[in-house]
């Protein structure tokens, strides 16, 4: 899968101080933005990657912006831990088998 990785990212810092986070990684688009956090560690951490490798297929199947719609009304009507696609994102997870 492409990705790009963007360290320090601006994006990725207001979404940390949104959530009240220390560290942070949003994607958008094929891009992962960090936040307080390293490149090689994010990497290193083999779960938070494939969390946001599923993210970017989310964007990938669904197109940029119908997945920026469908995800702003998840959150909206279910709030974030119960938006499907972070539920997707979660069960990727622990899934050696997706993105091993
Ligand atoms: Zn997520």
């Amino acid at each position: 899968m492409k990705y790009k990785i963007n360290e320090q990212s601006f994006i990725a810092r207001i979404a940390a101080w949104n959530l009240r986070s220390t560290q942070m990684a949003i994607v958008i688009g094929n891009t992962i933005h960090l936040h307080n956090v390293s490149k090689k560690a994010f990497l290193d951490n083999k779960s938070w990657f494939r969390h946001e490798l599923t993210h970017i297929q989310q964007f990938k199947s669904h197109g940029y912006i119908c997945f920026v719609c469908k995800y702003l009304y998840e959150s909206i009507k279910h709030g974030y831990h119960n938006n499907k696609y972070e539920i997707e994102a979660r069960n990727a997870e622990l899934n050696e088998d997706f993105f091993p």
